[in-house]
């Protein structure tokens, strides 16, 4: 089998790839939505890889994958890489996960960080009477995460909360040393959510990047009584094209409350300080950001031997990478605890995807599916209305 071609839309505002072979068998793949300006880059990719065997998939990736870098600049190769697995699961009649090695499990933990409410501002009771909506929420999660600090929309709000001025623009650093009016803030915010979930629901919370060393010592410490799952991103992560192992080494070893990192993170031999270290106890890579799905296993594998604990990113990875997780997750070791849902955005996306469970998730959980490939397919009449100029011609 030979690849023909490969194609890109931005439908909504996710890059969407499509690769066609000789043989009529065609992989998909996506990006995150906030990512509309990689189609250029996607495109890249395609002499790189036309009249490769797509079924070859790791020696087609040793074409790409020495182009790429951290959030966003990974996502290009990550979304080949899936719909390759997608084309050399069709091929050969079977799921992606047989093809990455078999499931270990025949349903996969969610935790919510996109099922989403406005926040209608940042007290604690704004926080709790928050939280009480996703706790109410169908899915019925077991986990849920939400954002405080410097993640989301805390700190441009709340003058003080920090030595510093929030310095503005989305793509912005920011980050500074705590107030202690701040600090104290943020814990009356993270109590109020832990009295609402109690010990029924996991409270995960996203905190950065922009904490100093510090502070995220601090603050592992003042919630160790709460259990809470982890803290997450508090030093570097979220775009920050680095990882500061050390930091976070100093951060796990002063306290007993798990720290999170690694959404941002592109390749496996860039876990390999955080791991090897043990610098912290659980990494979220992202299927779309770390070089696709096969690159994610191998991480959760070498995790799994430094115990440490695996919760995959997803927020943004729309509902071709929805799939593209629930395949992954289903493969990986002991150390996997549940990975980040991500919601079809805007809703008419669950409208043009074909092959998802219907409820998707049930008690915080997915079935795992048995179809071949990713065993999800366009509704190529539904989804065509949606196409851009510029990209009239993806689905021919
Ligand atoms: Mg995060």
């Amino acid at each position: 089998m030979k690849i023909t071609d490969l194609k890109c839309a931005i439908i909504g505002d996710f890059p969407v790839v499509r690769i066609l072979t000789d043989e009529g068998i065609e992989g998909l793949g996506q990006g995150e939505y906030p990512k509309p300006y990689l189609k250029p880059h996607v495109m890249f990719y395609k002499d790189l890889i036309i009249g490769e065997d797509p079924t070859d998939v790791e020696r087609v990736m040793t074409r790409i994958r020495r182009v790429g870098a951290f959030k966003p600049w990974g996502t290009a190769v990550s979304a080949i890489e899936v719909a390759l697995w997608d084309i050399a699961g069709k091929a050969a009649g079977l799921p992606v996960y047989k093809l990455l090695g078999g499931k270990v499990r025949d349903r996969v933990r969610v935790y919510n960080g996109a099922v989403r409410f406005p926040l209608k501002g940042h007290t604690p009771q704004h926080y709790a009477e928050n939280m009480q909506r996703m706790k109410e929420s169908k899915e019925g999660f077991t986990i849920i995460k939400q954002g405080i600090a410097f993640h989301g929309t805390m700190a441009d709000s709340m003058p003080g909360l920090y030595y510093g001025d929030p310095p503005g623009g989305p793509r912005a650093t920011q980050g500074g040393l705590f107030t202690e009016k701040g600090f104290k803030h943020t814990m009356a915010c993270i109590e109020a959510m832990k009295e609402v979930l109690g010990d029924e629901i996991g409270l995960a919370l996203d905190c950065g990047p922009g904490f100093t060393v510090i502070d995220a010592i601090r603050l592992a410490k003042a919630v160790e009584p709460m259990n809470i799952m982890w803290l997450e991103d508090m030093i570097t992560g979220d775009y920050t094209p680095y990882v500061l192992a050390q930091l976070y080494r100093d951060v796990t070893n002063a306290s007993s409350t798990p720290i999170h990192t690694g959404e941002q993170i592109y390749l496996r031999q860039n876990f390999k300080d955080l791991i090897e270290t043990q610098a912290v106890r659980v990494i979220g890579p992202d299927p779309l950001d770390v070089g696709g799905i096969a690159e994610l296993k191998w991480i959760a594998e070498y995790a799994d031997l430094h115990g440490i604990q695996m919760a995959p990113h997803g927020t943004a990875d729309g509902l071709i990478g929805l799939a593209a997780l629930v395949h992954v997750s289903a493969t990986l070791p002991r150390n996997y605890i549940a990975f980040e849902y991500p919601v079809g955005k805007p809703d008419w996306w669950y409208d043009i995807i074909d092959g998802l469970p219907d409820p998707i998730v049930k008690d915080g959980f997915i079935d795992v599916w048995d179809t071949p490939g990713l065993g999800v397919k366009f509704n190529v009449p539904a989804a065509r209305k949606y196409l851009k100029d510029g990209d009239k011609d993806f689905f021919n």
